[in-house]
């Protein structure tokens, strides 16, 4: 791939969202620079989830383009912008089958994304997809803190537990640029700061961030650059540490109106 060091691994570009008469995204435009970890924020209802599905094509968008690596991906279904195009996401209340183990729901992951290797049973590539699958989940659940608890229902995990088997599920796909909608909300504090250092470890492999949060310690401690929606509209990009003095920022979330 020829790809210029200077261009944006995402582009989003006057975006348009409406649920019937309600503008949900407004001529949103932002960049995403390779190496970043970008947080997403604003007050509830300002449209971070829509613009996630937007981007990922789980939502179609009304106006507006998207680029990958300078490639436009807005008419895109999601299960080419994941599968194919490499985007990785995670939702923000996961749901885990009842039956199926962690590791399974983890090489489940794969199997969707790389082809239905389980159709094969009995073929030697079958087998041999399989084993691969099973080491990169063996290692992906090591990395992100569940090995302990491999073997489990994936439905008996905690909320931050499924937070971070949805990660796994979305790394198994190698994506390039991965974007997570509330990693923590609802998650114990003590683990919050391991899903921290594991995004950290994972950015300084190469991983690019998008990352919808309200925890402002967390922002503060991953986040390379904050872009931060009010009503559909894109109101400030800045760093982490300008938010508290961004008059836009602090309208977003006091103003009301
Ligand atoms: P946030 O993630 O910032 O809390 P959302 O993107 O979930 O905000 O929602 C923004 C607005 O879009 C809300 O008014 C919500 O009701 C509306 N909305 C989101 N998804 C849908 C949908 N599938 N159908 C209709 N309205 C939706
Ligand atoms: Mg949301």
């Amino acid at each position: 791939m020829t790809t210029s060091t200077h261009q944006p691994i995402l582009q989003v570009r006057s975006l348009a969202k409406a649920f019937g008469g309600n503008k949900v995204l407004q001529d949103v435009s932002f960049d995403v620079q390779p190496g970043e970890i970008v947080g997403l924020l604003g007050p509830n209802g300002s449209g971070k989830s829509t613009l996630l599905n937007t981007i990922t094509g789980f939502e179609a968008i009304d106006a507006g383009q998207v680029l990958l690596q300078g490639k436009s991906i807005g008419a895109l279904p999601a299960h080419r912008i994941v599968s194919d195009e490499g985007v990785g996401r995670t939702f923000q209340l996961p749901s885990m089958p009842t039956k199926m183990s962690v590791i399974e729901v983890a090489m489940a992951a794969a199997t969707k994304q790389h082809g239905f290797w389980g159709t094969l049973l009995n073929s030697r590539a079958a087998r041999d997809a399989e084993a691969a699958a099973r080491a990169k989940a063996t290692a992906l659940l090591d990395e992100l803190l569940l090995t302990k608890v491999r073997d489990l229902p994936a439905s008996a995990l905690s909320g931050g537990q499924k937070k971070l088997l949805g990660i796994v599920c979305a790394l198994m796909g190698e994506p390039r640029l991965l974007m997570l909608d509330e990693p923590t909300a609802g998650v114990h504090p003590n683990l919050r700061n391991d899903i921290v250092s594991a995004l950290k470890r994972l950015n300084e492999q190469g991983m690019t961030l998008v990352v919808v949060e309200h925890d402002m310690h967390f922002i503060r401690e991953l986040c390379t650059r904050c872009v931060v929606l009010d009503r559909g509209h894109i109101v400030a990009s800045c760093a982490p540490a300008e938010l508290a003095q961004n008059e836009r920022v602090l309208q977003a979330y006091l103003g009301g109106g």
